[in-house]
């Protein structure tokens, strides 16, 4: 190694500059706001203090700033006992200053991937959070979202990019998100585990264990029930003990046990509850809620799937393009109809050109980036423009067509009485037409529509036609 590339970091005041970043190393005492914290191009918390660094980290990545929960983040120092969840939130650590270079790869490939998502802002809280996590994943070339056991956590698992977002009080909303997530196709889920929940406070925190049927005390006394072979006497073990050696003797017959399983056996044994005197052969398992020490019974217990998280296509899409939930506004669009009807109205159509044997086509229009459409103009103005993109596409089809939208990206028409090359060159002139549209009324928006267009056909059943031509963009 040659002496003069061994440049090593100086900090100053917290800051250091290293090949062309700039690095702020958070201390116990330091000065800073979170908003202080958004120019440098990494952050290191200095961790030799665990419940320092990972109540931070956790601040950090649940702050409402995507530059501040998307930014580079390790760990100074790091003692062992921030566990699995917390390094999952990290993106590496170093020991010292020295160590910038090794994670140079890691920080320039965090921010490439952050520079190619598009500017947007969710439109609900919902849709906030879970293009947080979906963006943290992103950004770390993860696919998966998975639980991980956390001590610290009030449902048992722990979502890295969604759990810090809730009060310890708040976590089982967590399932709201991610069951809200998977219904609109974004993430798929699988079964990992299951737990269980307090029935009074959904707390996960359970204390299980064996007590008194009577009076649920788990205070109780343990002996072993002997079964004397000569003449017969079952009694429990301390029946047969004497004060005085440890042999056993039967107080039935008075004669001296000799061999287990020769002369006498212990076949149970009988628990005695030190707080009522009740005498029983099996306990009753309760579980008591270590938060607010309600004494469950076990069935009362709330039991929960928990779940491992794949991003799919669609959700990979949403994380880059943004993401819009699906609402019912998008229903009453005056000109279009549901999907479920325009489903059912190309059903009615095969049968029609069974008979006239004509030729009719479904057609789609997608539009990429239609949550960072909507994300730039707001409300009154944005339904405006979804009415005139609905008029320009009516006025190439027929009275009689339909067009309906499936979600705010992806809008389907039908094409009737027209051969499939007449019906393509006819969309390419709407999609031309909307191009201009949406690029003349949204400064500066890159409108990225995809388009296809399909023949009906007679022979296949017409679920499968509207799902063959939206597969992959719905
Ligand atoms: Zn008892
Ligand atoms: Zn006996
Ligand atoms: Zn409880």
């Amino acid at each position: 190694m040659s002496t003069e590339n061994q440049f090593i970091p100086q900090e100053n005041n917290g800051e250091v500059i290293y090949k062309g970043h700039t690095f702020y190393i958070l201390y116990p005492n330091s000065g800073k706001t979170i908003e202080d914290l958004l120019a440098y191009s990494a952050i290191l918390i200095h961790a030799v203090h665990s419940t320092y660094a990972d109540f931070t980290i956790q601040r950090l990545r649940s702050y409402k700033d995507q530059r501040m929960y998307l930014k580079p983040i390790f760990f100074l120092q790091p003692s062992a006992d921030s566990g699995k969840y917390i390094n999952r939130l990290i993106d590496g650590s170093v020991f010292n200053l020295n160590q910038l270079e090794s994670i140079l790869p890691r920080i320039e490939d965090i921010l490439t991937r952050t520079n190619q998502l598009k500017n947007y802002t969710a439109s609900t809280y919902e849709a906030s959070l879970i293009t947080k996590f979906l963006t943290q994943s992103y950004t770390r070339g993860r696919k998966y979202i998975e639980p991980i056991p956390y001590i610290f956590s009030g449902i048992n698992y722990a979502y890295p990019g969604i759990s810090c977002n809730f009060d310890h009080t708040e976590e089982n909303k967590v399932f709201a998100i991610l069951d809200l997530a998977e219904k609109e196709g974004l993430i798929q889920g699988e079964f990992y585990d299951k737990t269980h929940y307090c029935n009074k406070c959904n707390h996960g925190a359970l204390n299980y264990r064996s007590v008194c049927p009577k009076c649920a005390s788990s205070n109780s006394e343990t002996q072993d029930i002997i079964h004397h072979f000569p003449c017969g006497n079952v009694g429990p073990m301390s029946d047969f003990q004497n004060e005085v050696n440890d042999h056993l003797n039967c107080p039935k017959c008075n004669k001296q046990l000799r061999h287990i399983g020769v002369d006498y056996d212990k076949p149970s044994i009988l628990h005695t509850c030190m707080k009522c005197d009740h005498k029983f052969q099996d306990f009753e398992v309760k579980a008591k809620c270590l938060n607010c020490e309600f004494d469950n019974e076990l069935e009362e217990l709330i039991e929960k799937e928990i779940k491992r998280y794949s991003i799919t296509n669609k959700g990979e899409n949403a994380t880059i393009f943004g993401y819009l939930p699906s609402n019912k506004e998008m229903e009453e669009i005056p000109g279009t109809v549901r999907y479920s009807l325009f489903s059912s109205m190309v059903k009615s159509e095969i049968e029609r050109i069974r008979i006239i044997h004509s030729h009719s086509n479904l057609a789609m229009i997608y539009l990429h980036n239609s949550g960072e459409l909507v994300s730039r103009i707001g409300g009154d103005r944005r339904r405006i423009i979804i009415k005139e993109v609905v008029s320009t596409v009516a006025q190439f089809l027929r009275p009689y067509d339909i067009i309906a939208y499936k979600n705010p990206s992806l809008m389907m028409v039908t094409m009737y009485d027209i051969s499939q090359e007449n019906g393509l060159l006819l969309l390419e002139e709407i999609v031309e037409l909307l191009r201009k549209l949406l690029s003349n009324n949204v400064k500066d928006f890159e409108v990225k529509i995809e388009y296809k267009i399909q023949a009906i056909s007679t022979k296949i059943p017409y679920k499968d036609q509207v799902e063959s031509l939206i597969q992959g963009f719905d």
